[in-house]
């Protein structure tokens, strides 16, 4: 019997994986310990894979919370940062000012306040304002948002005690009154229902009528969107956009706060907001929590480039809005030059692109993508990097508007080594061929991207 190579002469030869030494011995030792050597190499592959990485989203879904949400160029040197240091009179200075700073200037609000993420806001706004004291919401809000957060279950942590009032399809005014004069809550929690709509025999109570009961309301808007007209877009808003609750618009109808994601309409990277009174936001400020959920530099640096760009209109520094705003003519001429490439097993195809990101579910965005027979959505995840696209009813499609034009020739390339990879001794396989692909591999790529908010 030949003797097994040694791990470390093992772990060596796979040096081109290129993870660090110690990772590759593992993936020897654990090759050689199943008596297959020969196998090391994909292992040490696997675990290269399994890295956060980067991917090109072909989904459609704009902020694809699996994807990371919104995509963001940022960068910066191993330099000291001015994360609490006022430069001028060089003492201490508070964490965040710019960023509140620039969020006030955007949103009309008086204060604001950012944390790690829209969840963290929530919390923090409930267990600052309202521990141990009732919170008014409607049943027709307590909603789940994905990823386990589910709204009772956070009023509860807070500290808070959840006043529900209405019934599921149907609040109204005189419920919250009711409610109002009996507890005496300390807050009332408007919260945007996100990832599902109530269609039908339903009621719901406006901010506006809201801010007249003599409670402070507090706005879980959620989606990010700073202003409904969206000074930083040339042309306006998008229709689509006009559901959408926007931090300005909710403050003007009296809420007193709102609490927003950062990655998600903001298209910056994860963060949370906290706007409003400045009053409240103090109280939220002086919280020990918020010392539990405070960004560091890196964070605060991203979304401070986020609403400079914003309000610069400068959108190659906020890709989600440059995907937003592209046109379909624009995302034509780049579906025709991939296809282009590709060959004739690919044609351009009209798809509807989403927000994603817990926007207004069903509100679809006109877009081009490009579409090959089949499902080759593995394979395309298997081209470095990875390119995520969708398959449904016997094809895959690769939407271009979640795809930033630099990457066009990598979707290119990523489907002609998987139509290759396809149809193993039919060099080039066409269309019609490829056609012919019906079965449990189309079948079991149908699922939909998977977007939670
Ligand atoms: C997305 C969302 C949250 C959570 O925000 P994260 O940034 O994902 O933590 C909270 N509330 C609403 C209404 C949301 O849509």
């Amino acid at each position: 019997m030949p003797r097994p190579p040694s791990v470390d002469a093992l772990a060596r030869s796979l040096a081109d994986v290129g993870l660090p030494h110690p990772l590759l011995v593992d993936a020897a030792r654990r090759a050689v310990a199943a008596g297959e050597p020969g196998a090391a190499r994909e292992l040490a592959a696997d675990m290269a894979g399994a890295l956060l990485q980067q991917a090109v989203n072909a989904t459609g879904v704009l902020l694809h919370t699996n994807l990371g949400r919104a995509p963001l160029p940022f960068t910066q040197p191993a330099r000291a940062v001015t994360v609490e240091y006022d430069v001028a009179s060089g003492r201490r200075g508070r964490r965040g000012t710019s960023v509140s700073e620039l969020v006030q200037r955007l949103t009309g609000a008086e204060a604001a306040l950012t944390v790690n993420n829209g969840a963290a806001a929530v919390l923090l706004v409930l267990a600052a304002l309202a521990a141990g004291r009732p919170v008014v919401v409607s049943r027709g809000e307590l909603v789940e948002i994905g990823g386990g957060f589910r709204i009772p279950d956070v009023l509860a942590q807070s500290g808070a005690q959840l006043v529900e009032v209405g019934t599921t399809n149907r609040t109204r005014l005189a419920d919250y009154q009711a409610a109002v004069e009996r507890h005496e809550p300390a807050l009332v929690l408007k919260v945007h229902q996100s990832n599902y709509r109530m269609v039908g025999f339903t009621a719901a109570v406006e901010v506006d009528e809201l801010a007249g009961l003599g409670v402070p309301v507090v706005a879980d808007i959620g989606s990010g969107l700073l202003d409904a007209a969206t000074p930083w877009l040339a042309g306006g808003p998008p229709p689509w956009l006009a559901g959408e609750p926007a931090a300005r618009q909710t403050l003007g109808r009296g809420a007193a706060l709102v609490t927003f994601s950062g990655d998600k309409l903001l298209g910056g990277p994860q963060a949370g907001v906290i706007a409003g009174s400045a009053d409240l936001v103090q109280r939220c400020a002086r919280h020990p929590l918020a010392r539990a959920v405070r960004p560091g530099g890196l964070v605060l640096a991203a979304v401070q480039q986020t609403l400079l760009a914003l309000l610069a209109r400068d959108l190659d520094q906020v890709p989600f809005w440059k995907m937003v705003s592209t046109g379909p003519a624009e995302l034509r001429r780049r579906a025709q030059q991939v296809a282009v490439s590709v060959g004739r097993a690919a044609e351009v195809v009209d798809c509807r692109a989403a927000a994603g990101g817990g926007s207004l579910p069903g509100v679809e965005i006109p877009s081009v993508g490009v579409a090959v027979a089949g499902d080759v959505t593995a394979a395309l995840r298997r081209h470095r990097p990875p390119v995520v696209a969708t398959a449904r009813a016997g094809r895959t499609v690769c939407d271009l508007r979640s795809v930033d034009p630099a990457d066009d020739p990598v979707v290119a390339e990523a489907l002609i080594a998987a139509l290759a990879a396809d149809l193993p001794g039919v060099a080039g396989g066409t269309a019609g061929v490829a056609g012919g692909t019906a079965g449990p591999g189309v079948a079991g790529g149908t699922a939909g991207p998977g977007v939670a908010p």
